[in-house]
């Protein structure tokens, strides 16, 4: 084995055959014109299969889905109750993880569960007493399901946690906790994240038994998903910020405001500016707000003005910049709309800008990321000077 985890026959590819997989889930793959292992099959496979709990860091697009799911397949055979779960972050991953495994088990019968928010649960109650071998969900609906005891997860002996890092940038840690809590004690578990943050420590030191770590992250990546800056302004200059952040960029960007009444006039201002933009809020019909996601998702307009509660559970990949016209009101909005960048891609930015007025909540977010907003300055933007806090009460107005 190498210094990443990986066996040194697998290190440069192999076949399938090679890495211990059965005949049915050979022709699968041929089926689906997977000639050879990703890097991350490769590793991850041998080591699942001889039953070791497995942590792979891994970006997005790297193969992961059949490194957790030609495993979970060759296990598992129809019949025996719910034997498999993988909890995913998002709606997306979870309907393509369910293909994946659908078409796996095609030929031993093995059957799916998806369990997603945001779609009626009356088919789930259906799915489930179908006789399941494998759940595939995103936190929130598994745990309604368990709440209902529609769902039983006495019987899972095989956990993944799916894009982990990405669920805890959606604020998943507490369900996923209550999930780990309800499952038994005896199972194994694989995990794939793109980072390894504190808190995904923390589960792994919890609720992992001595875990093979595969590590075939690009070297020199960054150390954090997202780039948090802060631009620290007067007031009168907020708007200005605003646009000369736009005027940098070309990518997607998400921006977010707080009241719908701002979403609209930034909204104007920008189309002023001549950006091409939409809005999202709760004051627009659900047509209006579908036809702005579209257009959003498809590249029509590049930037969106949204609300907090108007942009809760939008899933669109590849946005590359968040900018908050003002800091949220609670860290869990500014944790909710860091998530929304930084998706299939290690990197995305998060701009707040902010004036002295928001300074608690600023040191509300540095202490719930644990580092201090990268301080940046917009071109043609006058910053706000900061003081030491020793300074406060002389100079009242620098008070960041
Ligand atoms: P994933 O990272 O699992 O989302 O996979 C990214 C893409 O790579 C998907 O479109 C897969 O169908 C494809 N893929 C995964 N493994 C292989 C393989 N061994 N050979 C060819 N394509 C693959």
């Amino acid at each position: 084995m190498d210094d990443r985890g990986i066996p040194q026959d697998h290190a440069e590819g192999g076949d399938f055959a090679s890495l211990g997989l059965s005949a049915p889930l050979l022709k699968a793959l041929r089926s689906l014109g997977f000639e050879r292992p990703t890097p991350i099959q490769a590793a991850v496979i041998p080591h699942a299969l001889a039953g070791r709990d497995v942590i792979g860091l891994a970006q997005t697009g790297s193969g992961k889905t059949a490194a957790f799911g030609l495993p979970l397949a060759e296990r598992h055979q129809h019949g025996r109750g719910v034997r498999g779960l993988i909890l995913s972050p998002t709606r997306e991953i979870a309907i393509q993880t369910k293909d994946f495994l659908d078409i796996l088990g095609r030929d031993h019968h093995l059957e799916t569960a998806l369990l997603i928010g945001g779609v009626r649960i009356g088919p789930q109650f259906d799915a489930l007493r179908g006789e399941p071998d494998l759940i595939v969900a995103t936190p929130g609906r598994l745990l309604d399901h368990v709440e209902r005891k529609t769902a039983k997860l006495q019987g899972i002996c095989d956990l993944v946690l799916d894009e982990a890092d990405h669920m805890l940038d959606l604020g998943f840690l507490p369900q996923i906790r209550r999930v780990l809590q309800a499952l038994p004690e005896k199972r194994r578990t694989m995990m794939f994240s793109a980072t390894l943050p504190p808190p995904i420590e923390g589960l792994v030191a919890r609720f992992m038994r001595d875990p093979v770590r595969i590590d075939l992250l690009p070297a020199g990546r960054a150390a954090e998903g997202i780039d948090h800056r802060l631009y620290l302004v007067e007031e009168k200059d907020k708007k200005q910020c605003l646009i000369s952040l736009l005027a940098g960029d070309e990518g997607s960007t998400l921006v977010f405001l707080r009241r719908k009444i701002d979403a609209e006039w930034a909204c104007r201002q920008l189309e002023i500016e001549g950006h091409p933009v939409e809005r999202i809020h709760s004051d627009r019909s659900q047509s209006q707000r579908t036809a702005a996601l579209d257009g959003f998702r498809e590249g029509e307009h590049r930037v969106l003005v949204a609300t907090d509660v108007a942009a809760r559970g939008i899933d669109i990949p590849r946005i590359e910049h968040i900018i908050n016209f003002n800091p949220p009101q609670t860290v869990e909005d500014y944790i909710h709309r860091a998530g929304r960048t930084a998706r299939g891609k290690l990197l995305g930015r998060v701009s707040t800008i902010a004036t002295w007025r928001d300074r608690a909540m600023i040191a509300q977010i540095e202490a719930a990321l644990g580092k201090k907003l990268e301080r940046h300055e917009a071109p043609g933007v006058a910053a706000y000077e900061e003081v030491s806090p020793s300074r406060r009460g002389r100079i009242r107005r620098r008070l960041l």
